[in-house]
């Protein structure tokens, strides 16, 4: 079955049961509830290192969040930031200077993981694939709106179109990429890419170079750091970006989050992980997509 289409058809299923049929209110607030649970391992500190989580575990969270989710090291999870929209985040191997690149996984988005695989595992098995190695079909890369969550693109078009005329000359690179696209770029390596969970895989992310699309040029940065101050402040914030605005290892990428994608503290995982593993279970491990079922 083609990638897209399978993908599609996941959405049939939901991830977080509570999280199927409440409504965007009711979801919202106790969300926030979650999220003021996980303040204290939520963001980085002064340093730019992130606020790993410091609690004991017991053996039962222990095995739930290793075969439902690959963690192998529990005491490696904190939340991204500390906003409604922080998510739950691995890194194999923790980050130990500001400018020392880990690779980092959201715990509970697709990617081309096993189930039962950890990912220290993954990223050696990902390192040594070729082209060859991937299912036919399922490499997939688009540069058009039309394969982005329908509940976003109005937004983006609208985005696009404002930043034209705020000046910007912008010009999208990327918008979907199918988990083993993903992989790919991580298995060519030259660090243009720290995860396998992307939000590009839910068509919830946008590559978007401006100018000449060089940042080492200094015209361009300065045009490009303009664009990803207004991008940040348009209209609710609904748009992200990686880093801060004038510093960043991934100049192009701005993704729009959604509290339905990612959990917001470790007891989300824990009960989300108990649900999915129990028998006879018809709850994933993994956050639905909702895409276009075809492009
Ligand atoms: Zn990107």
């Amino acid at each position: 079955m083609h990638a897209v289409a399978r993908v599609a058809l996941s959405v049939a299923f939901c991830a977080v049961q509570s999280g199927c049929d409440t409504n965007a209110h009711a979801s919202g607030s106790s969300r926030s509830d979650a999220r003021a649970n996980a303040a204290g391992y939520s963001g980085t500190n002064s340093r730019g290192i992130p606020r790993y989580v410091n609690r004991p575990f017991t053996d039962e969270e222990r095995a739930i969040l290793r075969r439902a989710f690959g963690v192998v090291n529990p005491s490696h999870l904190y939340v991204s930031d500390s906003t409604d929209e922080g998510v739950l985040k691995y890194d194999p191997e923790i980050k130990r200077c500001p400018s020392c690149y880990v690779n980092s996984f959201r715990l509970g988005y697709i990617s081309v993981r096993n189930r039962g695989e950890s990912w220290d595992d993954l990223e050696l098995r990902v390192k040594r694939m070729r082209r060859s190695d991937f299912p036919p079909g399922s490499l997939v890369a688009s540069k058009s709106i039309d394969m982005l969550d329908p509940e976003i693109q109005p937004e983006v078009r609208q985005m696009l179109a404002d930043a034209g005329r705020a000046g910007f000359q912008v010009h999208v690179g990327s918008t979907y990429r199918s988990p083993e696209q993903e992989a790919m770029v991580m298995a060519g390596g030259g660090g243009r890419t720290h995860t396998l969970t992307s939000l590009h895989s839910y068509g919830r992310a946008i590559d978007i170079s401006v100018g000449d699309g060089n940042p080492g040029h200094q015209r361009t940065r300065a045009q490009w750091i303009g664009f990803r101050r207004w991008v940040t402040s348009y209209r609710r914030d609904d748009f992200r970006v990686i880093g801060a605005p004038d510093r960043t290892w991934d100049w192009p990428h701005v993704e729009l989050p959604s509290a339905r994608i990612g959990f917001p503290s470790i007891e989300r995982a824990l009960a989300a992980g108990r649900a999915c593993l129990a028998a006879g279970a018809q709850a994933r491990c993994e956050f639905p997509p909702h895409l276009p079922a075809t492009r």
